[in-house]
């Protein structure tokens, strides 16, 4: 009776992978075994029709010349057939197509590696190296490995795998984004747009204020007075950014630059010179547009599509983190914390000591996943420690190179007892064997500005988000007001309030408000 070759499945679920998968046949097996018999009848088989055994049996066949193509989950006896049915949770269409390509015959005709026929006989290790030594230029051989040599070995397992191959494409075609402006050489520019901008004292002094206010006021200003100023360098303001000197009644005339430059804290009465950050009006040039790429596969951390699982809103909690109940947040796949670390330097909040701090049950928040630490001075010992304490191994040492408000790096912190500190360190706990981290996406080095007292740069958080997914749970502890994003919740007591949207976390948190 059956008589349906396997390739017109395999056809069929190639071609309908997203209907069966989605409401409402939802990889039911009676449905799809409907819509099978259909898709046979409307082609080009009208009188076969396939029992929902025979389904079953071929798409056991399909995983056994592919595996794993079809994800079978086993269901409870139906009203159809008295065994067992399946549900089909996943479809690997990229596996079908492959498999679709041997059935056709075209995997001989486009091996890569263009093994004859006969030679498929040897033994497959020596294959192996044959392939591999023909393509090496230099034929030197130290010590053999199963009849491979060392140095072949060794760059073969120095090969990104497909898998990572694919995670980088992924994190290349989803990561949004951000305008980066060329910075003007021409001192001389600077210097005439300043002189034309700062004419004015109010203005110096609303600048000086406010020294990050947008420069659309400035722009204003340029607009009106062009004719004082080259065509050139009016066109130049528009397009590059300037630096320009403020000059104070008290600067010096050439005093040389403030190693504090925008962070001064006695700008107005600094004898050194200090500038305004700005900015063009016209937009760098966007690459293409990335986020209307078809991404039709999968790579692990992320979903399939954002349709499946919607990244949740920001989500924080204002509290002091030594008394809040962590085994209410839930587990989370990365945590990143920014400890209130007690460097015996003055600091405009308040901070914990190295005890309080390695009691926090941090342990109770992950069952496998990565934590980063922000750690400086001292605090680096003390970090490692409370991460083996709380179940971690320590897999990785990141650093934050500063830059200052001229791109260039900081030669004057305000932090180091021997050497100016221009760098930060972030140390990178793993627990368990997470299978589902994106590795070998980004590098350990950040290369970024300050910003306000301890803002951290949010480089950091992209990076988690190409590691472990934008969809999966993250939190952050000492967090603020600025640091809030989707997809994280954050923790800390200088944040507004509380504003949470999982259902879990609200009823845990009304629980606790309760026991209170
Ligand atoms: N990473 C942050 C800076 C964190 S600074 C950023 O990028 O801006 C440390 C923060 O921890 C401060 O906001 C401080 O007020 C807060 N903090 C100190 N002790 C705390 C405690 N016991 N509970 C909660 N937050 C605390």
């Amino acid at each position: 009776m059956m008589s349906v070759n396997i390739s017109l499945l395999v056809d069929f679920l190639i071609q309908k992978a997203s209907v069966i998968l989605q409401p409402p046949v939802n990889g039911d097996f009676c449905l799809l075994l409907k819509l099978f018999n259909s898709w046979l009848g409307d082609k080009i088989l009208p009188d076969i029709k396939v029992s929902l055994d025979e389904l079953h049996h071929m798409i056991v066949e399909i995983n056994s010349l592919s595996p794993r193509s079809v994800l079978l989950d086993e269901e409870g006896p139906s009203a159809l057939s008295s065994v067992k049915t399946f549900k089909i949770s996943w479809i690997f269409d990229v596996r079908l197509h492959a498999l679709r390509d041997r059935l056709d015959g075209k995997a001989i005709k486009e091996n890569n590696f263009k093994l004859k026929h006969k030679s498929r006989q040897k033994d497959p290790l020596k294959q192996l190296s044959k392939m591999l030594s023909d393509k090496n230029t230099t034929k030197k051989i130290d010590e053999q490995v199963g009849g491979l040599s060392m140095e072949v070995c060794t760059k073969f397992l120095q090969e990104p795998t497909a898998m990572v191959k694919l995670a980088r494409e992924k994190a290349r075609l989803t990561t949004p984004f951000k305008p980066i402006f060329k910075v003007c050489q021409n001192d001389k520019h600077s210097k005439v747009l300043a002189n034309v901008c700062f004419s004015k004292k109010d203005i110096v002094n609303a600048v000086t204020r406010n020294i990050h206010m947008p420069g659309t006021s400035l722009h204003k200003i340029l607009f009106q007075y062009r004719s004082l100023m080259s065509p050139e360098i009016y066109a130049c303001s528009q397009e590059k950014t300037h630096n320009l000197p403020i000059k104070f009644s008290n600067s010096e005339t050439s005093p040389g630059d403030c190693s504090y430059l925008d962070t001064c804290h006695k700008m107005r009465s600094c004898r050194y010179l200090h500038y305004y950050t700005l900015t063009p009006t016209k937009q760098p040039e966007k690459p293409p547009l990335n986020n209307k790429v078809d991404l039709s596969e999968y790579t692990i951390g992320q979903c399939y599509t954002s349709e499946f699982r919607e990244v949740s809103a920001p989500q924080w909690i204002s509290c002091d983190v030594r008394y809040l109940k962590f085994p209410l947040l839930g587990k989370f796949a990365a945590i990143i914390s920014d400890p209130a670390w007690d460097i015996h330097m003055s600091l405009p909040y308040g901070t914990c000591k190295d005890l309080e701090l390695m009691s926090l049950p941090v342990d109770k928040l992950q069952d496998e996943g990565i934590i980063i630490l922000w750690v400086t001075g001292r605090s680096i010992d003390v970090g490692r420690k409370a991460l083996h304490k709380w179940g971690y191994r320590m897999s990785n040492e990141m650093i934050w190179i500063k830059l200052n408000q001229l791109k260039r790096t900081i030669v004057t912190g305000r932090t180091g007892h021997w050497l100016n500190h221009s760098k930060e360190h972030l140390l990178v706990g793993v627990k368990g064997n997470p299978p589902w981290l994106n590795r070998l996406i980004d590098v350990d080095t950040i290369v970024s500005g300050t910003r306000e007292t301890s803002r951290k740069p949010d480089e950091v958080y992209d990076m988690v988000e190409r590691i472990v997914g934008k969809h999966s749970r993250k939190l952050e502890i000492f967090g603020r007001d600025h640091n809030v994003r989707p997809g994280w919740l954050t923790i800390g007591n200088q944040l507004t309030g509380v504003s949470l949207q999982e259902p879990m976390l609200l009823e845990a948190y009304d629980d606790l408000l309760e026991r209170k």
